[in-house]
C-alpha cells in the first residue's frame, strides 16, 4: 500500500480554493502551465478522486482550477454507483494513495429529471442500458414522492439532486470492504457535493462533519 500522498482534509481545502478561483474567474498558474509539464506526469499523484456527472456542464478539472495529473476523474450520467466506479475508486485510493472522494451531483441534471419523467410514465423508450442508469437513480427519489415535495416539481428535483448524491456517496462508504476499511484504518474520507451551474459554487454538504 501506498503512503497517503495528501491528508483529506487538505486536498479538500484545496478544492475549496480551487472553486473559489473558478466562480471568481481566476485561473492558477500552475493550472495553465500544467500543460507544458506532461513530460514530468510519468507517475501520477491525484489529490482527489472525483465521481461526477457526464453533464458537458460539470468538469472536474474546470470547476475546481486543477490541472493535469491533479484529479483522478470518473464521470457517469447522474453520477450513479455501479461496480465499476467502484471499482475505479478502489483502484485510485489504492493505487496512488489519494484519500479524499467526492461524489459531486449538479443543478438541473438530465439524469434526475429523467428519471424522474421515467417514473412518471415508465413505457418510455429508454433502452435496456440507459434503464440500468435509472434504476440506480430511482430509489434516492421514490421516498421524495412520497412527501409533499411531490407537488412541486422544482424542489422535487433539487432534493433529488441531494439525495442521489448521498446514496452513492453511502454506497462508496459502505458498499466496498476496500474502501471501508480505508475510511477506518487510513485517512480515508468520501464526500458528497453540488456544483450549481448558476454561480459556479460547489457546496460540499455531506460527509464533511460541518
Ligand atoms: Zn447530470
Amino acid at each position: 500500500m501506498i503512503r497517503p500522498l495528501l491528508p483529506a482534509h487538505e486536498a479538500l481545502a484545496r478544492l475549496r480554493e480551487g472553486n473559489r478561483r473558478f466562480t471568481t474567474n481566476v485561473r492558477s498558474l500552475d493550472a495553465l502551465l500544467s500543460h507544458t509539464k506532461r513530460a514530468e506526469l510519468g507517475r501520477q499523484t491525484p489529490c482527489a478522486i472525483v465521481l461526477g456527472c457526464s453533464d458537458s456542464r460539470a468538469p472536474a478539472e474546470i470547476v475546481f482550477d486543477q490541472g493535469l495529473g491533479d484529479l483522478f476523474v470518473i464521470r457517469v450520467a447522474g453520477n450513479i454507483v455501479a461496480p465499476s466506479q467502484v471499482g475505479s475508486v478502489e483502484f485510485a485510493a489504492e493505487r496512488f494513495g489519494t484519500r479524499l472522494v467526492v461524489v459531486m451531483g449538479h443543478t438541473l441534471c438530465g439524469a434526475i429529471l429523467a428519471t424522474l419523467e421515467h417514473m412518471e410514465s415508465p413505457g418510455g423508450t429508454s433502452s435496456r442500458a440507459l434503464r440500468s442508469i435509472v434504476d440506480r437513480v430511482r430509489p434516492s427519489i421514490e421516498p421524495l414522492m412520497r412527501t409533499e415535495l411531490a407537488h412541486d416539481r422544482a424542489a422535487l428535483l433539487r432534493e433529488a439532486t441531494r439525495a442521489n448524491v448521498r446514496v452513492a456517496a453511502d454506497h462508496l462508504r459502505h458498499g466496498s470492504q476496500l474502501l471501508e476499511q480505508l475510511i477506518l484504518e487510513d485517512g480515508l474520507l468520501v464526500v458528497g457535493a453540488e456544483y450549481d451551474l448558476d454561480t459556479g459554487n460547489v457546496d460540499f454538504f455531506d460527509g464533511t462533519g460541518g
